[in-house]
């Protein structure tokens, strides 16, 4: 076989997410704990028995592909947000999205692995993968190979500063009423993400414009302030699709 065989994968499973857009989603996983996914194994692959002894991890590895890069202009240098947009490193020493081929890595807390109408589900905590993202491979995670204790971060040597967020009192509000009707803990889910300023680094910061993210079929309206970024209100998305998408 030559070094230039081409291969091709099979997607053994989908992911299904609250982050229902790519802004927002936080640059790695583990950021945003409040995050809860499932990964559906799909046939021939949704068999309990590939994932015998699973429930003994805690974490597992997930490769898969980013289906909303596919561009096929990948560029040898990029710029990472963790450099505010400003200087460039190579492709290959960047998680960036949009590469040669566009395969994702992410590590994962796993909870419940269950079966549900012949249909197979890991339960996700904290991932940082786009609803309908397809999945090629799951391994699980081995804390005597995988932690390394003198590793080196490179220009992103520790967890991004965070910023600090509030609530108006209508958002508030939504947020309550929101978790009564569904359970989910939508003001923590929120805090968390916009914590992590999802704004592109190439946006000049000083502009104190509206923005929206969304999540499940909610458009969260927020605004940046001097010191600190306020949640304004949320929006059921089918008012809000077209306006929604002109922030991005
Ligand atoms: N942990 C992964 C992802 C890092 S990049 C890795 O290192 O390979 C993180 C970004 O990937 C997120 O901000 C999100 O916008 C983007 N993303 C997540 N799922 C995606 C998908 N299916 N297609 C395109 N982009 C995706």
């Amino acid at each position: 076989m030559s070094f230039h065989s081409n291969y091709s994968f099979k997607t053994i499973g989908i992911i299904h997410s609250c982050y229902t857009q790519k802004f927002g989603i936080p640059r790695q996983p583990g950021l945003v704990n409040e995050a809860t996914a499932t990964l559906e194994l799909i046939p021939p692959f949704n068999r309990m028995d590939t994932l015998d002894g699973l429930d003994q991890f805690s974490h597992i590895w997930i490769q898969f592909i980013f289906h909303e890069c596919l561009k096929d202009n990948w560029k040898a240098k990029v710029r990472p947000p963790r450099l505010g947009g400003k200087e460039k490193v190579g492709i290959f020493s960047s998680r960036a999205t949009y590469r040669p081929n566009p395969l994702g890595l992410s590590v994962v807390k796993i909870g419940k692995i269950y079966q549900q109408d012949n249909k197979v589900f890991i339960e996700l905590h904290g991932s940082d993968l786009l609803n309908g993202t397809p999945v090629v491979d799951i391994k699980p995670y081995l804390p005597y190979a995988d932690i390394i204790q003198e590793a080196q971060g490179g220009f992103a040597p520790a967890p991004p500063s965070l910023k600090k967020i509030i609530f108006s009192e209508r958002a508030q509000k939504q947020c309550r009423d929101y978790k009564n009707n569904t359970g989910r803990n939508l003001a923590t889910l929120i805090t968390e993400i916009l914590s992590q300023d999802p704004r592109p680094s190439y946006l000049h910061k000083n502009n104190l414009r509206q923005y929206g993210f969304q999540l499940w079929d909610l458009n969260i309206r927020w605004q940046p302030q001097e010191n600190h970024f306020e949640v304004m209100h949320i929006e059921p998305m089918s008012n809000s699709k077209e306006e929604a998408s002109d922030d991005f």
